[in-house]
């Protein structure tokens, strides 16, 4: 099974951002606001995202 390789991210204030809508994480955990499942990507977001600092 192929996994995935690259992400792309537009959340330019998280401390693994980096320009080109990149992200330097080592990993990233995605999450489902209503349990393990989702019905659409409004449901779904980025665990691993960390404010930078002001
Ligand atoms: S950790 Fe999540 S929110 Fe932060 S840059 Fe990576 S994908 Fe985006």
């Amino acid at each position: 099974m192929k996994v995935a390789q690259d992400v792309l991210c537009e959340v330019n204030n998280c401390v693994y951002y980096v320009e080109g809508n990149r992200c330097s994480a080592s990993e990233i955990y995605v999450v489902s606001h209503t349990g393990n499942q989702a019905e659409d990507q409004k449901e779904t977001d980025c665990k691993t995202f960390e404010p930078k600092a002001h």
